[in-house]
C-alpha cells in the first residue's frame, strides 16, 4: 500500500528523497517554508558516493552539463604567488582521492532545480508553507490501525501522515522538537568559525581556479567562478567570537562591519575583496555548525541531510550527504514495506552512521591547523599541502573508514530503469529465463508499491552498466546480449552496506 509521505523543506535532501519515494509510487508531498524554490547559495559539491547515487537516479548527465568548470585549488601567498595547485581530477578514470574541488562542482540553485524538476510531475510541493510542530500517533494494539503522524502547518492546519521527514536543514524546528525533552540526545556543536559568502564581479585575469589564501591571525579567504562575469567569495574566521555572534544576533550591515573589521590587513586581494563586500546584495554570514544526536527519529518522524547530520559547510559534504542519506531511506523503506517502517528507520541508522561519522571528525586541533595563527604555521601548511599537490589532492573523509571503504548498498527493488523496450531488446532466451520468480526476488520490482511503475516496464540495471551506458551514450534497448548474465548476477547483489577491505590504487 502506498503510503501518504509529508516532506518539510525543498532543499537538496526533501526532493532528492521524494524522487526515490514517488518512484516506489508512495503519495509525496514536499512543504517548503519559502514562497517559492529557494535558489540562495554558492557553489556544492558532490562527492564519492553521492556521485553514484546520482547516476542511479539518472541525472548525473545533467548535472555534469550544468557543473561549474572549476579546474582545480589555487593556494595563494601573500604576494599572490600561486606556488601550490590541486588540480581537480576525475575520480572514474582515475584513482585516489578527490582533492578541493571535486569532479563534480555546482551552484546549490542548479541543483535543487534540477531535483525539482525531475520530481514535480509525481510529488507534489506547497511553498510559502512550513511544518511547525508534529505529533506521533499509535495505532492500536491488535493491530488494525497503523501508526501516524499529524503535522501543524504555518496556516493553523492538521494534516495526518504515515510518515514525516524532517529535510528542513541545520535549523530544523522538527529536529528541535524531537530533542526537546531529552536535550542531552542532541549533541550538536558550535566549531567556533565563522562564515560570510558573496558574489563578487569577475576580472579577465581570473582563471577558473578556486583561489585560497591564509591570512595570519586563524583568516581564510577564497575565491571561485562560476560564470564568465562573475564569482564568489568565502571569508572564514576562527577568531573574535564574540564580536561575530553579537554582529550574527543583528542585521546584514552589522556582519559585514564585523567581517570588514576582522579582515582588515589580510593582505591579497583585500581591496577589492572589501569593495565587493560593501556592495554585496547576497551577503549570507553564519556559525559553523555541525549537527549530531544519539538517534534520528522518533516513532513516524525521520530527520534526513542536514537537520540530521550537518557536518558544517567546511566539512563540504552537505549535499553528498543529503543525496546518500535520501537513498538509503527511501531504499531501507523499500525493502521493509509500509508495515515495518520502524525498522526501516532503524536501518537507516544503522547504515549511514559510520559514514556520517566519518564525515564528522574535525578534531579542534586540526581545525586550528586549517586556520593558521602565524606567518610561520601558514607556511608549514603550504609546504604540507604542496606535498598533497604533488599526489592527488586532499580532503579524505567520507571515503575511507578506519581503512575501509563505505559504499553505496544496491536497492534494487527501487533502481528502476526504463523502458520496455529493453526488455523487448533481450533474446527470448533470456527474458523465459527471467521468470516471475526470479523478478520477485528482488532484481525486478514487484514492489509494494508499484502503482507508478509496472514490473514489464521497468528493470534494474547494476550501477556499471548505467555508468557504461553513459559513457558510451548507448542506450539500454542497444545493450549486448551478455546483459542478462549480469542481471542473473546482480539478483544475489547484498543490500546492506558492505565494508570493503581497502582497493589497491
Ligand atoms: C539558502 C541556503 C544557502 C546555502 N548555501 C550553501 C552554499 O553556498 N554552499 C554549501 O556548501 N551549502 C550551502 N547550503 C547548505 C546546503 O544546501 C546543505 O548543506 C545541503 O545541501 C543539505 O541540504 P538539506 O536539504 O538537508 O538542507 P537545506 O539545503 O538547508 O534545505 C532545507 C530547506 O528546508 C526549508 N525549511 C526550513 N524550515 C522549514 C520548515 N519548518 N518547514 C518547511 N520547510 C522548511 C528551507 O527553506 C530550505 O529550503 C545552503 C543552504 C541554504 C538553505
Amino acid at each position: 500500500m502506498p503510503m501518504k509521505v509529508a516532506i518539510a523543506g525543498a532543499g537538496v535532501a526533501g526532493p532528492a528523497v521524494a524522487f526515490w519515494l514517488a518512484k516506489q509510487g508512495h503519495e509525496c508531498t514536499v512543504i517548503e517554508r519559502f514562497p517559492s524554490l529557494r535558489a540562495a547559495g554558492l557553489q556544492v559539491d558532490l562527492r564519492n558516493e553521492a556521485i553514484e547515487a546520482v547516476r542511479r537516479m539518472g541525472l548525473l548527465p545533467t548535472v555534469r552539463e550544468r557543473s561549474v568548470p572549476e579546474m582545480g585549488t589555487i593556494i595563494v601567498d601573500s604576494k599572490g604567488h600561486e606556488n601550490i595547485v590541486q588540480r581537480k581530477f576525475d575520480p572514474e578514470c582515475e584513482s585516489g582521492v578527490q582533492g578541493k574541488t571535486s569532479s563534480y562542482e555546482i551552484m546549490r540553485r542548479d541543483l535543487i532545480q534540477i531535483l525539482y524538476d525531475a520530481t514535480k510531475d509525481n510529488v507534489t510541493y506547497r511553498f510559502g508553507l512550513s511544518i511547525d510542530h508534529y505529533r506521533n500517533i499509535e495505532g492500536s494494539e491488535d493491530g488494525d490501525k497503523t501508526d501516524k503522524v499529524e503535522v501543524t502547518l504555518s496556516d493553523g492546519s492538521r494534516e495526518i501522515y504515515d510518515l514525516l521527514i524532517a529535510a528542513d536543514g541545520q535549523g530544523s524546528r522538527i529536529r528541535k522538537q524531537m530533542f526537546f525533552y531529552s536535550p542531552e540526545e542532541d549533541q550538536s556543536r558550535w566549531l567556533g568559525i565563522f562564515s560570510a559568502y558573496y558574489t563578487l564581479p569577475r576580472r579577465d585575469y581570473d582563471t577558473s581556479f578556486c583561489r585560497m589564501y591564509h591570512a595570519t591571525e586563524r583568516r581564510l579567504a577564497m575565491t571561485r567562478w562560476h560564470k564568465e562575469d562573475m564569482g564568489q567569495v568565502y571569508l572564514m574566521a576562527m577568531n573574535n567570537a564574540e564580536r561575530f555572534r553579537r554582529a550574527l544576533d543583528r542585521d546584514i550591515a552589522s556582519q559585514k562591519d564585523a567581517f570588514a573589521a576582522v579582515f582588515k590587513g589580510m593582505g591579497w586581494q583585500e581591496e577589492r575583496i572589501m569593495h565587493a563586500l560593501t556592495d554585496a546584495e547576497d551577503f549570507y554570514a553564519d556559525e559553523m555548525l555541525q549537527r549530531r544526536s544519539t538517534v534520528w527519529s522518533r516513532g513516524r518522524v525521520v530527520l534526513l541531510g542536514d537537520s540530521a547530520y550537518c557536518a558544517s559547510p567546511i566539512a563540504g559534504v552537505g549535499s553528498s550527504m543529503a543525496l546518500i542519506g535520501a537513498y538509503v531511506l527511501a531504499g531501507e523503506l523499500a525493502i521493509h514495506g509500509e508495515k515495518n517502517v520502524c525498522e526501516a528507520l532503524t536501518s537507516y541508522d544503522t547504515i549511514m552512521r559510520p559514514l556520517v561519522d566519518q564525515s564528522q571528525r574535525l578534531p579542534k586541533r586540526s581545525l586550528q591547523g586549517w586556520f593558521p595563527l602565524s606567518t610561520w604555521s601558514i607556511k608549514r601548511l603550504h609546504v604540507k599541502e604542496w606535498v598533497k599537490s604533488k599526489g592527488k589532492g586532499a580532503q579524505p573523509w567520507t571515503k575511507e573508514l578506519n581503512g575501509h571503504r563505505w559504499i553505496l548498498p544496491d536497492y534494487p527493488e527501487m533502481c528502476w530503469r526504463s523502458k520496455s523496450s529493453a526488455w523487448a531488446s533481450l533474446p527470448s532466451t533470456a527474458r523465459s529465463s527471467l521468470t516471475d520468480d526470479s523478478r520477485a526476488q528482488s532484481f525486478w520490482s514487484p514492489g509494494a508499491y508499484s502503482a507508478a511503475s509496472s514490473v514489464t516496464d521497468d528493470i534494474w540495471l547494476p550501477s556499471h552498466a548505467l555508468q557504461e551506458e553513459e559513457n558510451t551514450g548507448r542506450t539500454v534497448a542497444e545493450w549486448p546480449l551478455a546483459t542478462p548474465l549480469t542481471f542473473s548476477k546482480c539478483s544475489n547483489c547484498v543490500r546492506r552496506v558492505d565494508i570493503l577491505p581497502p582497493q589497491k590504487e
